[in-house]
């Protein structure tokens, strides 16, 4: 990124910081291997749905080697509160299995000197892992500076003006390039937030938005003043 879209993204996540605070963290951080198989499920859902499919999937195993001996049809009915069983279920059956042949075992191994470029090659080498959810990994689990791009995310940082892609794989290789030190997790958490209640897909409520100084949007809703409630549970710091 230049220095204009540097500027941008700090003056945004200070904008976001003042209007909804810093995101929580928990003090321990979640286990990269729940992590992967909660964002897989993430997909396409609520936060809720997906949490509850995560620990219903959870409680039926004692041990996450045990979803070897499942197939991908017990595997669905475990997850049926995520939605999209079938496709969910497939993926979280090949990741078991790559993680089986590459561990040994059913367990995410990595070093925390792996460099992030490593971890995502290897993460997006199993069908139906992309690039966000490996992110997601890398962000929440391990705590690197990384920001995955969900689309509240492609979408906010198109209509600012940081960005001028069209796909949200794009924006997180431009994005991450050189993202400023030590704010990926806030500016992740809120630009979501802002996505869900406030810069919504159809109609933005520009008119209680938080970063309309500084949003180029050509399309403002300055009239719209009606931001959704706020959503309290954010899955993957609570997984
Ligand atoms: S001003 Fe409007 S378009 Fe720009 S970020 Fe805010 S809600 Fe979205």
């Amino acid at each position: 990124m230049n220095k204009s879209q540097l500027t941008l993204i700090r003056r945004v996540n200070t904008l976001l910081i003042k209007r909804f605070g810093i995101p929580l963290r928990p003090q321990k951080l979640p286990n990269p291997l729940e992590m992967l198989i909660a964002t897989i499920l993430s997909q396409n859902t609520n936060d809720k749905n997906s949490f509850r499919a995560f620990e219903n999937l959870k409680t039926h195993i004692n041990d996450w080697n045990e979803l070897l001996n499942l197939d991908r049809v017990e595997i669905e009915n475990l997850i049926k509160q995520a939605g999209l069983g079938k496709q969910k279920s497939a993926a979280i059956k090949r990741t078991v299995e790559y993680l089986n042949d590459k561990y040994g075992s059913v367990a995410l191994k990595i070093n925390s000197n792996t460099e992030n470029e490593e971890v995502l090659a290897s993460l997006t080498d199993i069908k139906g892992v992309g690039i966000k959810t490996a992110s997601c990994v890398l962000l929440f689990s391990l705590g690197r500076n990384i920001c995955p791009v969900d689309t509240h995310v492609h979408r906010t940082l198109n209509r600012i003006g940081i960005v001028k892609t069209n796909s949200p794989e794009k924006t997180f290789y431009e994005i991450n390039e050189n993202f400023p030190e030590n704010i990926a997790h806030s500016f992740h958490t809120n630009l979501i937030r802002l996505g869900r209640e406030i810069c919504k897909p159809n109609i933005p409520a520009c008119g209680v938005c938080p970063l309309n100084k500084v949003c180029n949007f050509k399309e403002k809703c300055i009239e719209n003043v009606k931001s959704s409630k706020p959503i309290p549970f954010m899955l993957l710091d609570n997984v």
